[in-house]
């Protein structure tokens, strides 16, 4: 359903993603493991293009996003860049909700304002998402007077509003009291029924273990292992995975 090729990225000089090659299919749930710094977070924002790769291709059900440029960048047309992250969601650390919009007027509003539904009918769905997340009695509710769990299943439950093909968690649980970590694991556990396709990075690797069919371990820019939960985890095949994972055991 998703592709890159070589993608690469840099921030002035410094390359942080040096040449990813990735082929994702259609109801995989990959976990991306890796250390601070070595580009999981630059990955999936390229991924929905909320950064611009700085060389490389992405290809969404067999089509490639934007046009190519001289100097082998790639060019994106806005409206292209909005159908784009409409079909790719994102679900953030830092939840990023709307302060002044209520749980309910949060999951309205990309279907309002991006698909161009009705009130009513954006309504109804941001009413039956928030359900979804255990939120259904929260509607109501301004993020400041929910709990930070709260506030990142209503950020979950907006991603879902959207329908999207491909939903990107960037280490969901990771600004959350350890209590309520396992609330948001248990919901987007939950998902995984649905059979959407999935991409998660995470520090929680006994829930990636469950969770991924296939996971993906990133440093300095490049892909070390990708492979099933049970052989990344159990016997990966660099040595650099395995110090990162003993650093957890
Ligand atoms: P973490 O586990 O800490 O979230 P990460 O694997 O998600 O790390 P990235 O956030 O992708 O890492 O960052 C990779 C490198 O890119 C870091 O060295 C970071 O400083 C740099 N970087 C990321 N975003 C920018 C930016 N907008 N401008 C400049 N440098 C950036
Ligand atoms: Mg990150």
């Amino acid at each position: 359903v998703l592709q890159v090729e070589d993608l690469h990225k840099s921030f002035g000089s410094t390359e942080v993603l040096k040449g990813i090659d990735l082929s994702v299919r259609r109801g995989e749930r990959i976990a991306i493991l890796g250390s601070s710094g070595s580009g999981k977070s630059t990955l999936l924002r390229c991924l929905n293009v909320l950064e611009m790769p700085t060389r490389g291709r992405l290809i969404l059900d067999g089509e490639a996003v934007g046009k190519p440029a001289a100097g082998g960048g790639t060019r994106y047309r806005e409206a292209e860049l909005n159908r784009l992250r409409a079909r790719v969601g994102m679900v953030f650390q830092q939840f990023n909700l709307f302060p002044h919009m209520t749980a309910l007027e949060n999951v309205m509003e990309g279907p309002l304002s991006v698909l161009g539904r009705s009130r009513a009918e954006a309504r109804r769905t941001a009413q039956r998402h928030l359900e979804r997340v255990g939120l259904g009695g929260k509607a109501e509710a301004h993020p400041a007077r929910l709990s930070g769990g709260q506030q990142q299943r209503v950020a979950i439950a907006r991603a879902l509003a959207m329908d999207p093909e491909v939903l990107l968690f960037d280490e969901p649980t990771s600004s959350l009291d350890p209590e309520l970590v396992g609330e948001v694991l248990g919901v987007i556990n939950d998902l995984s029924e649905d059979g959407r396709t999935m991409l998660l990075v995470t520090h929680e690797l006994g829930f990636a273990y469950h969770f991924a069919t296939r996971i993906l371990f990133l440093h300095e820019g490049r892909i070390l292992e990708d492979g099933p939960p049970e052989q990344v985890l159990k016997s990966p095949r660099e040595e650099r995975t395995r110090r990162f994972l003993d650093r957890f055991t």
